[in-house]
């Protein structure tokens, strides 16, 4: 029987994004505030997710929704909006798609997470270990930055053990070249 290992992977903050800022008069630095703002016209609703520049304040709405008939959006959804919700906000700023919708690139540089699960100990290792990463959020990291992080070796010497096939990756694609998405299979020999 292969031992299974679950790790998650949480972010503590979330992905800026790069912009002009007309305040400022250059680039900066737009953080989400976390904030929607609804507007009601005419039978058809616009909601925005407010961002703000990290200098001056000066807030820039990045579009979710435009001018979608209010019945086509679910009650439950509605709420969120109107509430705004932590985890619905959290969803949208990390959305690749809405921002490429809204011509901003989303920047992952500052973003801090946390890797929960079991450690493993690689020395004295006496059973293959499969290791389940979840990440429920795109968030543009290499997978061999999380091993590397989680386990305590270096990226070289998991590089090295990718290529002497002790550890590999489900996705016939080599360790080091693959960026963390849901459900990621690794499997670890002793
Ligand atoms: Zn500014």
């Amino acid at each position: 029987m292969q031992k299974t290992i679950l790790w998650e992977i949480v972010p503590l903050n979330q992905p800026t994004i790069t912009k002009n800022c007309s305040k400022c008069g250059t680039k900066s630095t737009f953080i989400s505030t976390g904030n929607f703002r609804l507007n009601a016209n005419q039978n058809k609703v616009d909601v925005w997710l407010i961002y703000q520049c990290q200098k001056c304040k000066t807030t820039w709405n990045m579009s979710i929704l435009t001018r979608v008939n209010p019945s086509a959006i679910p009650q439950d959804l509605y709420r969120k909006f109107l509430s705004n919700d932590e985890d619905l906000a959290r969803k949208y700023a990390f959305d690749a798609n809405i921002h490429a919708h809204n011509n901003v690139t989303l920047n992952y540089e500052e973003l801090d997470y946390d890797i929960r699960g079991d450690i493993i100990l690689l020395t004295g290792l006496s059973e293959p270990i499969r290791l389940q990463i979840v990440c429920n959020y795109t968030m543009d990291i290499r997978v061999d930055k999380i091993l590397s992080q989680k386990l305590g070796i270096s990226r070289s010497l998991l590089k090295r053990l990718g290529l002497f096939g002790k550890i590999n990756i489900n996705n016939g694609k080599e360790l080091w070249k693959t960026n963390l998405s849901n459900n990621l299979i690794i499997t670890i020999l002793p």
